[in-house]
């Protein structure tokens, strides 16, 4: 193959791939990050590390899966990716709190869920396509940098800790007021503006993820502090975050054949469980 053959070949793979990555979450994540806001991504994000995680204990409570639909019927489900949302029961029920709260102190707002449990497969396709961007944008970065860097977005599914989203217990969330959808992300070209507490924000996207916080941590949910969306209860990097001794939720899986159901069995170990239907 001539050099010029070859690197046409290359850039087609990678406009391949930046389509293919920008396509997961892309209302999330609306542009190509710079090296420089990937790299050191230790440096920049000392506490959720892959390491760091993978030493939180995990005792399951073996808590069901359910379907955000029948669970949470007051909350505005819009996933991004899938036609049903499903979560931890008490996830669920603490959604309905964050909604309650709203209704409470912030008439007119609304959570919106965009997006809940993953499958085993879902998180790998994901954090394969981070993994080959970044390998094709950096290609003299050591392997090991690569699986933090994409870890830091889409999580490893092959670490120890499982990924939040695949527990059930991790969501991504906005808000909506009576005008409609509201804009927290602030300038929508800074992959550094997805921290929760990057400055300046316009005045409007700050109230914004004031509310935000405040009806979510009323519920018990922590933050993730690198995506103002994603929030989560009883998985690994809410233990680390909140300081509890273990996580009470591990890995839920893997009911992709499923299309309707109420309950499931979880499990907090890669083994495929037995699917629970009560109806
Ligand atoms: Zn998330």
């Amino acid at each position: 193959m001539s050099t010029h053959v070859a690197a046409k070949t290359q850039t087609d793979e990678r406009h391949l791939l930046v389509r293919l990555f920008s396509s997961f979450n892309s209302s999330l994540m609306p542009r190509i990050p710079t090296p420089e806001e990937l790299y050191h991504p230790v440096a920049n994000h000392p506490v959720e590390t892959i390491a760091n995680l993978d030493r939180v204990p995990i005792e399951d409570n073996r808590e069901p899966l359910v379907d955000l639909r029948r669970a949470c019927p007051d909350l505005r489900l819009r996933p991004l990716n899938r036609s049903n949302l499903r979560a931890r029961q008490s996830v669920a029920q603490r959604l309905n709190e964050v909604q309650l709260w709203l209704d409470t102190h912030h008439p007119g707002h609304h959570l919106v869920i965009i997006d809940a449990w993953r499958s085993d497969r879902m998180q790998r396709r994901g954090n394969f396509y981070g993994r080959t961007f970044l390998r094709l944008l950096h290609p003299n970065w050591p392997k090991s940098l690569i699986r933090e860097a994409a870890n830091k977005y889409i999580a490893d599914p092959d670490a120890l800790a499982p990924p939040p989203h695949s527990t059930g217990g991790a969501i991504d969330v906005r808000l909506d007021n009576a005008q409609g959808r509201c804009n927290l992300q602030g300038p929508r070209l800074k992959l550094s503006a997805s921290r929760t507490d990057y400055s300046p924000l316009p005045e409007k996207a700050r109230q914004g993820r004031e509310i935000l916080c405040a009806a979510m941590e009323h519920a018990g949910f922590s933050n993730y502090e690198e995506e103002w969306w994603h929030w989560s209860y009883g998985d690994s990097g809410w233990a680390l975050r909140s300081n509890q001794p273990k996580a009470c939720y591990g890995r839920a899986c893997n009911f992709d054949s499923v299309l309707d159901f109420h309950t499931y069995d979880v499990s907090p170990n890669l083994e495929t469980n037995k699917v629970n239907q009560t109806d």
